[in-house]
């Protein structure tokens, strides 16, 4: 089969692969119709996240059941389903409290019973390193979905492919950014990062009851497609002082809810030298220290954007000093996709808007290059096997 295979440091391809196989019973394999290029994904891509071998890269899919393992009664060939990125075995410590991205049995090289330092190692997701799992992506004609009894969803005939594949991931990360704000409805929420998955934030917000959301971002670009998928305010942080501007918007006060949906890569440059010194010299990521700047005292902080090692320094006297709330991670999409299911298929919300490539599987390694370097407008795109 066909499959986009991570080499190396910017260095991608689509090459010809040998097909998965059922390796477990509760395995299904799937042939994938959809698939699309993350932010995460650049991570890896960039070498912030380090990859030493040859790895298939994809974790938001969606497609057709091809075979099913002897262990999986819910499914059958012939299926349509779409697929929570994280891996998870959904009986463990961890997945019977909603928790599926820390799963014990997904990741057992780095979450094993021998526990230590490692024991604070997640679980495991499709095409994301070594460190989570080593699986195969999605980003491929076919793939081997573990744990198939518990993470699939069969997708509604009326929904198209376009309108249910970021149930896979950025929906669902979008809303638990929300959900962790526990709003009771009024709120000021400011998203850092109008990406796909800030985009997604912002949906959310309204649909949770904010009065006002508030987009930042550096590129024109991805600030008038906030404004046109999400119907939000916008400010550019490229020209102007966002912190100041959003004190200014909100009386002074600062806004109830920021969202940090932008992570590490805010700065590329900066993220070039931290992985280049060590730890304690590295002062917290831009955005990050944007939220805690620009949330009000008491207010709520959450931290979808992701983080590595680097940037561990974190100003504890800001958080002490102004009673800030701050949760973050990887969505746990097992604990939410139902419901988000059902608000796509009764209109509640529109997802397919944000989507501008949809290209061949075969060109996916240009538009790696273009959705990296934030090229061609490009805001989402979807790769077809
Ligand atoms: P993206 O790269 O398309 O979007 C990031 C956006 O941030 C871009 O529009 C960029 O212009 C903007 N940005 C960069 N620097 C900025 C700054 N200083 N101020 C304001 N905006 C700035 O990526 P995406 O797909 O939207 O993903 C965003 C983040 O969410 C990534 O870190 C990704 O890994 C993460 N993510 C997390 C989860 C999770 O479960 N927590 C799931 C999916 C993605
Ligand atoms: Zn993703
Ligand atoms: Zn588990």
């Amino acid at each position: 089969m066909k499959a986009l295979v991570f080499h190396g440091k910017k260095n991608v391809s689509v090459d010809n692969v040998e097909d998965p196989r059922i390796e477990n019973p509760r395995d299904t394999i799937l042939k994938v119709t959809s698939t699309a290029i993350c932010g995460s994904d650049l991570h890896i891509y960039n070498g912030l996240f380090p990859q030493p071998k040859d790895l298939i890269l994809g974790h938001e899919f969606m497609g057709v059941v091809e075979e099913v393992g002897a262990g999986v009664n819910n499914l059958k060939r012939g299926d349509r389903v779409v697929i929570p990125f994280p891996i998870a075995c959904g009986h463990c410590h961890f997945c019977s409290m909603d928790l599926h991205t820390h799963c014990e049995n997904s990741n057992p090289e780095f979450y094993g019973p021998e526990g230590g330092l490692l024991k604070g190692k997640g679980g495991a997701l499709f095409g994301y390193t070594d460190l989570y799992g080593g699986y195969s992506g999605g980003q491929a004609e076919y793939v081997r979905v573990p744990y198939s009894d518990i993470g699939p969803r069969v997708v509604p005939d009326n929904l198209t492919d376009d309108q249910a594949l970021f149930l896979t991931d950025i929906f669902p990360t979008g809303w638990a950014a929300i959900d962790w704000a526990q709003l009771k409805g009024g709120e000021v929420v400011v998203v850092f990062g109008c990406g796909p998955v800030g985009i997604m934030a912002m949906k959310a917000a309204w649909i949770r009851g904010a009065s006002r959301v508030i987009g930042v971002d550096i590129l024109p670009y991805r600030l008038e497609m906030a404004k046109k998928a999400a119907h939000v305010e916008t400010i550019d942080a490229s020209r102007t002082n966002a912190v100041d501007e959003i004190r200014q918007m909100t009386g002074g006060y600062g806004a109830d809810v920021c969202v940090d949906a932008v992570g590490m890569e805010a700065d590329r440059n900066f993220v070039e030298k931290a992985l280049n010194v060590v730890r304690a010299q590295v002062g917290t990521m831009k955005t990050l220290g944007y939220c805690l700047d620009a949330v009000r005292r008491g207010g709520v902080v959450t931290v979808v954007g992701v983080y590595g090692t680097p940037f561990d320094n974190f100003p504890l006297h800001q958080w002490f000093d102004k009673g800030i709330q701050m949760k973050g991670g990887q969505a746990t999409v097992h604990k939410y996709i139902d419901h988000l299911i059902a608000l796509v298929q009764e209109g509640k919300v529109v997802l397919d808007d944000i989507i501008t490539h949809k290209v061949p599987l075969t060109d996916a390694s240009r538009m790696y290059e273009i959705f990296n370097n934030k090229e061609d407008d490009c805001v989402k795109v979807v790769l077809k096997p």
